[in-house]
């Protein structure tokens, strides 16, 4: 049974068997209790930063059921795993999704499960979402305009996201959070009318720097630092405040508005990026685990899911992976290779 699979070059360093212990360690000491799983690599949007317009999307048979997922996860959590966010595509195009959410909100160890979704399904789901035992959202949000919406999705959807939006928070969800790329030359007109409609509703808007992970040519210049973005934004709210609160292992930087009025953060992947505090790993739709989002090489745990189960070997891949993850992306120097995958195929 192979469980290397080399995706391009790999970017070597010598490997030893990771150590065996209650938690998952890599060489630089980190210590990763966060999982990512895509349900599937579909999507009803085709961003352009994400993914290229014409796509053939993984055979149904080719995707890890809902008791495989639910089966990874449980060994993974004894391996100190809890905190879960399940993606996609778009995982609101998985089928009875909430069935999934039910299982791994039951595992023991796992207390905390959040939904990354571009939320054009999430006005008929969010009740049985929730009630599954969901509470955690981060719904894409990149522009509150229909025709720059069309321009960067390449599809419509606005009015269902803000429908979606509207109805998770009125079910309870709490935080809800948004996430907008921002891209120069682009995103700039969007900046503010997204502050301003977050802030009204309790919404913490989250601004992402564009990474080189899309089907689209990325550009060091395309990308909007965060500190400009803080400096725009400090303009028109007077200054922000560092959270004191916020999770040191988060790659959100996270800020309050003045008096207290509301939460802003950002992901500045590019321009800080937060590798030394990683502590993710992510498992793609058909079974392939990775140890960055952008490494180039995988593990195949599959096969041990679903054609030959054996726990103790999974358990053995899973430490392994994460032990042998690099000190971090390279994409600020000129060793960066990018994943052959684009984000839609791993799960962001
Ligand atoms: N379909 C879901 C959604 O839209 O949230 C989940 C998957 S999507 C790949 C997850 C997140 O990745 C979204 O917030 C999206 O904006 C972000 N993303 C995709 N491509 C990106 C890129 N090149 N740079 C930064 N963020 C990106």
């Amino acid at each position: 049974m192979s469980v290397r699979v080399p995706l391009g070059m790999i970017l070597s360093r010598p490997t030893k068997s990771a150590p065996v212990g209650p938690r998952l360690l890599d060489t630089f000491g980190r210590v990763h209790n966060n999982l990512r799983i895509s349900v599937t690599d579909r999507c009803n949007l085709r961003c352009t930063y994400c993914m290229p317009e014409d796509v053939t999307f993984r055979p149904k048979e080719e995707l890890l059921s809902f008791e495989e997922i639910a089966h990874f996860t449980r060994i993974a959590a004894t391996l100190g795993v809890n905190k879960v966010r399940l993606t996609g595509g778009e995982p609101l195009m998985r089928r009875d999704l909430y069935k999934l959410v039910e299982m791994v909100a039951s595992i023991p160890g796992i207390d905390d499960v959040g939904l990354t979704t571009n939320g054009l399904l999430l006005k008929a789901q969010s009740q049985q979402l929730f009630d599954a035992g969901l509470h955690r959202l981060n719904v894409s949000l990149d522009t509150l305009d229909a025709g720059r919406f069309r321009t960067l999705a390449r599809r419509d959807g606005l009015v269902q996201v803000l429908e979606g939006l509207e109805t998770a928070k009125n079910v309870g969800f709490s935080p809800i959070k948004v996430n907008a790329v921002c891209i120069r030359d682009f995103s700039e007109e969007d900046i503010m009318p997204l502050a301003h409609y977050c802030r009204e509703r309790g919404f913490e808007l989250r601004f992402i720097e564009y990474m080189p992970i899309g089907a689209d040519a990325w550009e060091r210049d395309k990308v909007f630092a965060a500190q400009e973005i803080i400096e725009r934004l400090e303009e028109e709210f007077g200054p922000l405040r560092r959270d004191p609160a916020s999770d040191p292992s988060s790659p959100a930087l996270d800020f309050e508005y003045p008096e207290g009025k509301g939460r802003v953060g950002f992901i500045a992947s590019v321009t800080r990026p937060f590798c030394g505090t990683c502590n993710r790993l992510r498992l793609t739709a058909e079974g392939k685990l990775r140890n960055c989002l952008f490494a180039l090489t995988e593990t195949n745990v599959r096969p041990l899911l679903r054609d030959q189960p054996d726990d103790a070997t999974l358990k053995e891949l899973i430490r392994q992976t994460v032990w042998d993850k690099w000190e971090g992306h390279e994409f600020n120097t000129a060793k960066f290779v990018k994943p052959l995958r684009t984000m839609h195929a791993i799960g962001g």
